[in-house]
C-alpha cells in the first residue's frame, strides 16, 4: 500500500533523515519508533506531502510528489499530527466535519460520523465544546476522529498517546485496536513505543535518521539492543 524507498530528507543543509525504505502492507500496524530527534516526524510529514523528499514514495502505487496535500488525503492516506491541528474555537462536530470537507457523499459523512461518536463516547458527550476548552487526551480523541472523517485507507498517527493521563491512553489504543480490527491500515510513530511494542505487526527503528533495524515485532522485541535501548525505558 505504502512503499518509501530510500527518502532522505533534509531542513536546508541538515540532513533529518536518511536512506529510509520502508513499506506498509494492507490491514497492518506499522510501528516507527526511535528517540526524541530521530526523524519520526520528518518522515511522516514527507508521506503526507507537507515536506519535500529525495528518493520515492509511493501510496496505492503512485508516486506522492507533486500531489497536493488535499489530494493525498483523498487518495486515502490521512495523518494525524502530533500537533493535532485542531480548530481551538471551533467545536467538537465542527471540527469532525472539518475532517470531510472534501468527501461529497453525504450519507457516508454521516455513517462516519455516527461511527466516530460510538468510538469516543466522551466526544458524543462534548459535541459542542470548543476543542480549545478539551483536556489533552480528549483533543487526543478529536484529532483521531477528525482523521477518521476523511475516509483514510492508511492512517498515520503520529504519537499518539504522548504525555496523555493512563486511563486515556487505555482508552485510545482500544480505539487503535479496533480501527485496526475493521482492517484500517496504520502507520505510527511512538518514542516511548507504549502501543507500537504490543500492537505492530512490524517496527522500523529510527535513529538519527536511520533505520538501523526493522523487521517483525516480536524479533525486535528480543532483540539484545532494542531490549537495552528502548523496552527497559517503557
Ligand atoms: P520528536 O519525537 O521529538 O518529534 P522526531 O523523531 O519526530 O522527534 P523530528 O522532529 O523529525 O524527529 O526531527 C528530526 C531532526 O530534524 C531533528 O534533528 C530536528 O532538530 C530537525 N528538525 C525538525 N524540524 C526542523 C525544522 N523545521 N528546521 C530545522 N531542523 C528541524
Amino acid at each position: 500500500m505504502l512503499e518509501v524507498d530510500n527518502v532522505s530528507i533534509s531542513y536546508g543543509k541538515t540532513s533529518a533523515v536518511s536512506d529510509v525504505s520502508l513499506t506498509v502492507e494492507e490491514g497492518e500496524i506499522v510501528g516507527i519508533i526511535g528517540p526524541n530527534g530521530a526523524g519520526k516526524t520528518t518522515l511522516l510529514d514527507a508521506i503526507s506531502g507537507f515536506k519535500g523528499y529525495e528518493g520515492s514514495i509511493r501510496f496505492g502505487g503512485e508516486e506522492i510528489r507533486g500531489l497536493t496535500e488535499q489530494e493525498i488525503v483523498q487518495r486515502g492516506l490521512v495523518y494525524c499530527t502530533e500537533d493535532r491541528d485542531l480548530f481551538p474555537f471551533f467545536s467538537v462536530h465542527e471540527n469532525l466535519l472539518m475532517g470531510a470537507q472534501f468527501r461529497e457523499d453525504r450519507d457516508a459523512v454521516q455513517e462516519d460520523l455516527e461511527f466516530v461518536y460510538d468510538l469516543f463516547p466522551r466526544l458524543d458527550e462534548r459535541r459542542d465544546q470548543h476543542a480549545e476548552t478539551m483536556s489533552g487526551g480528549e483533543q487526543q480523541m478529536l484529532a483521531v476522529g477528525r482523521s477518521l472523517m476523511s475516509d483514510p485507507d492508511l492512517l498515520m498517527l503520529d504519537e499518539p498517546t504522548l504525555g496523555l493521563a493512563p486511563v486515556i491512553i487505555e482508552d485510545i489504543k482500544e480505539a487503535i485496536e479496533r480501527l485496526s480490527d475493521a482492517g484500517l491500515t496504520i502507520l505510527l510513530a511512538e518514542q516511548n513505543s507504549t502501543f507500537a511494542l504490543d500492537h505492530a505487526e512490524r517496527l522500523c527503528l529510527l535513529e538519527r535518521g536511520e533505520i538501523t533495524r526493522q523487521g517483525d515485532a516480536e524479533t525486535l522485541k528480543n532483540d539484545d539492543y532494542v531490549r537495552d535501548a528502548y523496552i527497559g525505558v517503557v
